[in-house]
């Protein structure tokens, strides 16, 4: 069992730590808006970011290097050169008007638990390296997890020639950091063990359970589809039996939606976002409509059953009122399974600090670990978050439950470290 005993005291301090340092990345400089928080990608609120952070992972005991795709690392070495390595990572990255813990403060907890062990002169059979990835939320250019997918290898695909709201392209933004994407490859982690990601729940399951901490099973598959019904638009005087009313359609098809998701077992969730009526008018009977179609699972098949079942219906919907129908996919993000063996010992360490079984949750949402999990072996921890909500200032975490996480991470790297 643990080697040594962990002072309250020192865990207390590294816990608040860690939310006072969120705290103080949720302004100016670390912030490109003038009130709140916005750090997008590339952007002078990134680049302050990773010079605190880099300050930080120093006084922790790491050495600190920035890849080719704007991820930081910090690396703590093991016993031997060749140890593979234990990563700890989230996103530093942030919606506009986000939140400050979404994301950092996995990188926070990462650099905590690095410090710990450095401070009790601890080293393992593994390399601890704390990862911040630039790139998750894809809030400045129409990307998503850049960071990640380059740290797991998975970047052939990407388009530099995309354009901010102001114009500026993933080109030009890289290159004024001196960065390109024909050296993405580059970022690719080698000789992974294991990755970890703390994060908030941005759910209010652990909260209603009156719970700081829950283990995640999985993160949710997506699919996304843009649905386009082409009936006839008429004069609003046309007979009923006449019509071919696309919105009439798309009504019965978002309740059939609605309907298939709450049939479905317990992790299918699926959403009707967006709508457009094309032209539409009080007057006038609606002849065009577009909607997407959000489907969501953790566990497999469910996802791609479900898409199956709403093609279907969607298709006699058409067929018995008339109207055209074409489906395009837009998106296809395939969602991952927690490690059951890592799921064991963090569950373990979670009892040792809470002394409660945690519940097992399932992420909707997407996370780097999903994306790393191509890569090695993946857990997540959750952390409550008050009322559940993320992607917004009043985005909030405890002082003990951020604690708790804390000595958690500590229980979990010592006991990967034993069973080794
Ligand atoms: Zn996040």
């Amino acid at each position: 069992m643990l080697v040594y005993m962990i002072e309250a005291s020192e865990i207390q301090a590294g816990g608040a730590r860690a939310k006072a340092r969120c705290d103080e990345l949720g302004a100016f400089p670390y912030s490109d808006q003038a009130h709140g928080l916005f750090r997008p990608y590339l952007s002078p609120a990134h680049r302050e970011t990773l010079g605190r952070l880099a300050q930080w992972m120093d006084d922790a005991g790491m050495s600190v290097e920035t890849d080719a795709v704007g991820n930081i690392i910090g690396h703590y070495a093991g016993r031997t050169p060749d140890a593979p390595v234990l990563l700890i990572g989230s996103h530093v990255d942030s919606v506009r008007d986000g939140g400050r813990y979404d994301g950092m403060l996995g990188v926070m907890l990462g650099i905590e638990a690095v410090g710990h062990f450095h401070r009790h002169n601890q080293r393992f059979p593994f390399a601890l390296e704390v990862i911040g990835f630039g790139d998750e939320e894809g809030s400045r250019f129409s990307t998503y997890m850049m960071g990640s997918r380059s740290a797991a290898g998975l970047t052939q695909t990407i388009d530099d020639s995309v354009t901010d709201r102001d114009g500026v392209t993933l080109h030009d933004a890289l290159a004024s950091w001196g960065l390109s994407t024909t050296r993405f490859k580059t970022a690719k982690r080698d000789n992974v063990l294991a990755y970890v990601e703390a994060h908030i729940e941005q759910a209010p399951h652990l909260e209603r359970a009156a719970l700081p901490l829950g283990l995640v099973r999985g993160i949710a598959s997506q699919y996304r589809y843009r649905v386009t019904l082409g009936g006839q638009a008429a004069h609003a005087g046309t007979a009923m039996h006449e019509r071919r009313d696309a919105l009439a359609a798309a009504a019965e098809a978002i309740s059939a939606i609605e309907a298939i998701g709450c049939a479905g077992p317990d992790d299918l969730v699926t959403t009707v976002g967006c709508l457009t009526v094309e032209n539409g008018a009080p007057n006038v009977v609606p002849g065009l409509v577009v909607m997407t179609v959000d489907i969501r699972a953790v566990t497999p098949g469910v996802r791609e059953d479900a898409a199956g079942q709403i093609l279907k219906t969607l298709e006699a919907i058409s067929h018995k009122r008339g109207v055209t129908l074409a489906v395009e996919q837009v998106q296809d993000l395939q969602g991952a399974l927690c490690n059951e063996a890592l799921n064991l010992t963090l569950r373990d360490a979670i009892i040792e600090t809470t002394g409660k079984a945690p519940p097992v949750l399932l992420s909707q949402a997407g996370h780097d670990a999903m994306i790393m999990a191509h890569l090695a072996p993946m857990t997540m921890l959750f952390i409550r978050c008050e009322g559940g909500i993320s992607h917004n200032p009043a985005e909030a975490v405890n002082s003990e439950d951020v604690e708790a996480a804390h000595r958690t991470l500590v229980n979990f790297i010592t006991r990967v470290g034993e069973e080794r």
